[in-house]
């Protein structure tokens, strides 16, 4: 009988729960109002000679090299972060290799580095989720082969320093360090202009975020020359389809729509999070699209009580360290308000509300 092979039949699945999901959207960190009218037109006039042809993705490399200021052979455009993430596995593990991810974070990192059989060597977050630099340095060893570092975080919305990450690159210079800054927008600090003089550190960046993308699937991979040419060599020529290619120019030329959305976001995660706190729930403070809240035990419940209003919040309560935490999307004020009245009745009818001043 056919097997796969025995470090895949070992694998961990994942699966996310993207089934039945009608209501508000705030469980996938996604844009909750979709992505520019502009990428919308052009997509609606794709010809079909666009969709003959094998799609061409360096002149658009060119394009997104030239607006994210690195040269063009430094630029890989992929299949979304996960794609990006898969290719420097590729490129860079095998059988035996070590791969250090700070728990907890975005699953996929593990899934992709265990595949090729390496073992993958989690870190836990410091208290309040920090980021725990020392004990990264600690675990890296001659067989660590790569260091990936969420930036923000996924689920927490917390961040490495700069100089955390450039310590990294410094303290291993065999190792190929991953800083994923898929929610970058929501930042706005990055490491991209550190590439030059740190040739083991990439970057990835998505455009399923503050773009609005996550359907088209694209990203971009960003990291010295040299490493990337040999990124290139485990790449499919057209990994990225027509119609993504022929969108992402257009997303990237309407910056107003971005940043006005991006500042919808920054203005209610702060509002958000003061209301949480008003009624006595606890939340992180966060650099990304999302709030990682504490809901104690009755998590679950929470959860499908907010469904069951409309609104569509993820469960990460057995990510590691985040018992009892539920993530929730941050999007617009209209949203965010029919998100609160949802949840000021759910916590009351749980009994969440501590001393509320509601
Ligand atoms: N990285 C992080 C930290 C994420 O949270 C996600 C989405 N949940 C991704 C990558 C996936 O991005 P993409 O859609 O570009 O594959």
């Amino acid at each position: 009988m056919l097997k796969a092979r025995q470090t895949v039949l070992g694998l961990k699945e994942y699966h996310p729960p993207l089934a039945g999901r009608s209501g508000l959207r705030l469980d996938f960190n996604e844009n909750t109002e979709g992505c520019s009218p502009r990428v919308l037109e052009r997509i609606r006039q794709v010809t079909a000679d666009e969709l003959a042809r094998y799609p061409e993705r360096e002149p658009v490399e060119k394009i997104v090299a030239a607006t994210v200021g690195v040269a063009p052979e430094q630029v890989l455009l992929t299949n979304g972060v996960d794609e990006g993430i898969h290719l420097l596995c590729e490129t860079y593990l095998q059988a035996g290799d070590e791969v250090v991810v700070v728990t907890p974070t975005f699953g996929m990192y593990e899934v992709l580095a265990a595949a090729t059989g390496a073992r993958v060597v989690s870190v836990q977050c410091e208290r309040e989720f920090r980021f725990p630099l020392d004990a990264v340095l600690k675990a890296i060893n001659p067989k660590t082969r790569m260091v990936i570092v969420a930036s923000p975080n996924n689920p927490t919305g917390t961040a490495a320093t700069r100089e955390d990450i450039l310590q990294i690159c410094r303290a291993a210079p065999q190792t190929a360090v991953l800083v994923d800054e898929a929610y970058y927008e929501f930042y706005g600090q990055t490491v991209l202009a550190d590439i030059k003089g740190t040739p083991n550190l990439f970057v990835a960046r998505t455009f399923s975020k503050a773009y609005g993308l996550a359907g088209l699937r694209i990203g971009v991979l960003v990291g010295d020359p040299l490493q990337m040419h040999s990124v290139r060599r485990v790449t499919s020529p057209y990994n990225v389809n027509a119609v993504a290619l022929l969108a992402l120019p257009v997303a990237l030329n309407d910056t107003d729509y971005i940043s006005n959305y991006v500042r919808q976001v920054q203005h209610y995660r702060v509002y958000l999070a003061a209301r949480l706190s008003m009624l006595g729930i606890h939340s992180w403070p966060t650099h990304a699209n999302f709030l990682l809240v504490h809901i104690g035990g009755r998590h679950r419940e929470f959860v499908v009580a907010m469904r069951q209003r409309g609104i569509l919040v993820r469960d990460r309560s057995s990510d590691p360290g985040c018992d009892g935490c539920v993530r929730i999307t941050i999007g617009t004020r209209e949203q965010m308000d029919k998100a609160l009245a949802a949840l000021e009745a759910v916590a009351t009818e749980l009994g969440l509300v501590k001393g509320a001043r509601v």
